[in-house]
């Protein structure tokens, strides 16, 4: 196997998981089996404990691990499916050391950093590399800034990994910034200057430099920063800031070759150039479409810009799919409770309320599924959007007026949503919601079953701990209400919809996390076709 390590300086959010997952993108499309992982410097065990402030979305696999919302961008850009091996964190790695140190398999040993914390993150590496075979590169990312304390020993870590395999098999590659001072109108490359002096201070070289620009990189400037950073001229790429779609990042790189310079340098370069046809046409779609509709998400995070990341994705993908742009209006949940739906929502083709947890906004969500049920506009519910659907329905339709969820009202007088017995005594909150891929069964002559193309058997990713009740399923489907999905273990229920309405629909799991370019997820493309039809009635 082959290695590739993405670290990044001078600032954070500089797009170093877009590179990184870019950089598989071309890889796959040179004939190379990818695989693609994070490395996270935090203490937390996953990020499935941190509020959307901290962390923006937790995005999860189908195994079940609540990872880094960079994986969703990795499996949205190449075609490896991850597992929970492919994020580590600090907090996994000394968690994994103290319980060796307590199971005494140390042998006496004083239990340090060196060696015994960088070899528990080079295991990791090196278990990946055993557990596929097949893959030919494996490209590990970074999580945080050259320079952070926490960061050091990962950084050590590669070194050492690096020396292990052989040079010859490890891109070291650095993402760094280029600031455009306006009142000099000048690119600076001190920044990137320092944090490669600081990356070779820990003994690493970077062999790539990926400038984050503006604007474009010249060729004093680039002939400075090789100079200085100790690179080939040709191996500093620029990165540029993209005009329309993130999607559009692997072709901004290739513009400077970066797939060559990377196979080069790991002794893969007889691969052929990478046909990316396909991801031009999507591309193409998604900047040149020919219809539009406008969609409000109704939640509690929205005015952060990674909270409903993969959610933002799905809509894009299934919106190339039809041709269409779709406009997205953020609503503000609690802003409905105060102002009504019609006056915080207004004119648009289609609701969508996504997963959440806590109280914040929910009647603000109820309604906002009110008004969707009611005047016909397509509703498309994800988990907590699931059974908001739920709730609004037991309410207005079928008469239960105190529903609720007993996550927001623990002795509510009709829990339509509630824990199963299993998640009763839970105590712990990391890992231990219902997680990951599971099977459901499709009823035929439902909706559901229509867009997943009569598929009787589906596999979706979950992230929940509360359920629907079924000692309400026979008074609501007796309403009218659809069970058109349920788990093929237990029986829970899956997708709820309705009947005599263009869409609408909700799903207890999360479909936005297997949603891809080129093959945008059904309920989303279904929920973006009916929108377009009401957008052209
Ligand atoms: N809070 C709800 C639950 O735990 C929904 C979770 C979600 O939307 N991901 O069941």
């Amino acid at each position: 196997m082959k290695y590739i390590f993405v670290t990044g300086g001078v600032v954070s959010s500089l797009g170093k998981g877009l590179a990184a997952a870019s950089i598989g993108t071309l890889l796959e499309h040179r004939g190379l089996k990818t695989l693609m992982q994070k490395f996270d410097p935090y203490l937390n065990v996953d990020p499935g404990t941190m509020s959307p402030y901290q962390h923006g979305e937790v995005y999860v696999l189908d195994d079940g691990a609540e990872t880094d919302l960079d994986l969703g961008h990795y499996e949205r850009f190449t075609s490896g499916v991850l597992s929970r091996m492919n994020n580590l964190t600090s907090g996994q790695v000394f968690d994994s050391v103290i319980k060796k140190e307590r199971r005494g398999e140390y042998l006496g040993k004083t239990v340090q950093f060196i060696p015994h914390v960088t070899d528990e993150i080079k295991l990791r590496l090196h278990k990946v590399t055993t557990d596929n075979p097949e893959v030919d590169v494996l490209i590990t990312e970074i999580g945080g800034t050259v320079g952070d304390m926490e960061g050091l020993l990962f950084i050590e870590a590669l070194r050492q990994f690096a020396l292990e395999v052989g040079k010859e098999n490890v891109c070291f590659i650095h993402v760094t910034l280029l600031p455009f001072i306006k009142a000099a109108g000048e690119i600076k490359t001190k920044p990137t200057q320092q944090s490669v002096a600081k990356l070779r201070e820990l003994g690493i070289q970077p062999d790539i430099i990926i400038c984050r620009t503006e604007a474009d990189l010249d060729e004093d400037n680039r002939k400075k920063i090789a100079m200085f950073c100790n690179v080939e001229k040709k191996n500093v790429v620029a990165f540029r800031d993209v005009a329309h779609s993130i999607y559009e990042c692997p072709l901004d790189l290739r513009r400077d070759k970066i797939d060559r310079l990377v196979v080069d340098k790991i002794g893969l370069g007889d691969t052929p150039a990478p046909a990316l046809e396909d991801w031009e046409r999507f591309v193409q779609r998604v900047i040149h479409p020919l219809h539009k509709v406008t969609i409000a998400v109704a939640g509690k995070y929205i005015e952060l810009q990674d909270a409903y990341k993969s959610i933002y994705e799905s809509l894009i993908h299934a919106g190339a799919h039809h041709d269409t742009k779709v406009h997205i209006v953020r609503v503000e949940a609690e802003a409905i409770e105060d102002h009504g739906a019609a006056a915080v929502i207004g004119d648009v083709d289609g609701i969508l309320v996504p997963g959440g947890f806590g109280d914040r906004g929910i009647e603000g969500k109820i309604l906002a599924a009110k008004y969707a049920r009611e005047n016909k506009i397509p509703y498309f519910g994800i988990c907590l959007g699931m059974q908001i659907a739920t709730i609004e329905f037991a309410r207005n339709v079928c008469g239960l007026k105190k529903a609720n969820s007993t996550e927001f009202e623990k002795a509510t007088e009709h829990p339509v949503i509630c824990l199963q017995e299993e998640q009763k005594g839970i105590e712990d909150m990391g890992a231990t919601m219902r997680l990951g891929s599971c099977e459901s069964i499709v009823f035929a002559g439902t909706k559901a079953a229509e867009l997943y193309n009569g598929a009787d058997r589906i596999h979706e990713r979950h992230r929940h701990r509360y359920e629907f009740n079924s000692d309400y399923q026979e008074q609501l489907t007796d309403a009218g209400l659809v069970i058109s999905s349920v788990s093929a273990d237990e029986g829970l229920v899956e997708i709820v919809e309705i009947p005599d309405h263009p869409f609408y629909l909700g799903a207890q799991f999360h479909p936005e996390f297997q949603s891809k370019p080129n093959h945008p997820h059904p309920l989303f493309a279904g929920f973006v076709a009916a929108a377009l039809a009401k957008a052209n009635s």
